[in-house]
């Protein structure tokens, strides 16, 4: 199948520092892929890096369009969308006003937009009218995956999309991710949860110091011996006693 996503040979740098190197990917359509690494092993730059928000070396194409030339608007116009590590939603702005900051400005394919996110987050819906900065965590991470949602992409990067939650939380928004995936949007997924993310995930790429160092289907990465040790035999420890 033709890739969504096909980013060739990337690197980013900080000044001199380069924090991803010789970097290559690819998403295809209605896929989940996760990269999975350490802290600082250089995902968040490279997602930023694939939206537009810091400079990049290389090629990334999307839906056939090399997105070089391409401001964030316009990769956003082209079906890419973010939801940052951060989250970065309006604070003193209600749940239904940070959405419409999403929304395409044609107002029946924004009223489409709202019908869907409220279906997948019913919670949203029961809030719509409540600031976002008084949302719980959980809340907020819907929030801002909503709000991705609304410019209805063909693919969302998730940046650590369950830092900071309560794991009955986490497991909601895994669900949310899987409906995502049913719905025929693809995603890229960042984060520290490996075990969570590879079960999900269709495949998956293992970073560390800014490169991939390993990359295949899900099931067999959640196998490696090295990603057992370094990033899953903690957390399968954990399951085992529980
Ligand atoms: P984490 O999971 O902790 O967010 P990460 O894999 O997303 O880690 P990055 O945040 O992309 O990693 O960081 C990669 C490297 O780039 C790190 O060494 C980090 O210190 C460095 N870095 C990140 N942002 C900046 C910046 N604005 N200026 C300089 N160096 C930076």
């Amino acid at each position: 199948m033709t890739a969504l996503l096909t980013v060739a040979d990337a690197h980013v740098s900080y000044g001199k520092v380069e924090a991803v190197r010789s970097v290559s990917l690819e998403v295809r359509p209605g896929e989940i892929v996760t990269i999975v690494g350490a802290n600082g092993a250089g995902k968040t730059t490279l997602l930023n890096a694939i939206m537009g928000v810091l400079p990049l070396q290389g090629t990334v194409s999307f839906a056939g369009t090399n997105l070089g030339p391409l401001d964030i608007e316009d990769r956003v116009s082209a079906g890419l969308s973010l939801v940052p590590e951060h989250r970065e939603l309006f604070a003193t702005m209600s749940v239904e006003e940070n959405l419409q900051l999403g929304a395409f400005r044609n107002a029946a394919a924004a009223a489409r937009s709202f019908e869907r996110v409220y279906a997948l987050f019913p919670r949203l819906q029961e809030r719509r009218a409540q600031l976002a900065g008084t949302l719980s965590g959980g809340e907020q991470q819907m929030l801002a995956m909503g709000r991705a949602l609304m410019g209805q992409p063909k693919l969302l990067m998730l940046d650590e999309p369950s830092l900071g939650l309560a794991p009955r939380i986490v497991a909601d928004i895994f669900k949310i991710i899987a409906d995502l995936k049913q719905a025929g949007v693809a995603v890229l997924l960042v984060e520290q949860n490996a075990q969570a993310a590879l079960q999900i995930a269709d495949r998956a790429y293992v970073m560390e110091l800014g490169e991939f160092v390993l990359s295949g289907a899900a099931k067999d990465i959640a196998a490696d011996q090295r990603v057992i040790a370094s990033y899953l035999g903690f957390q399968h420890e954990e399951a085992a006693a529980s």
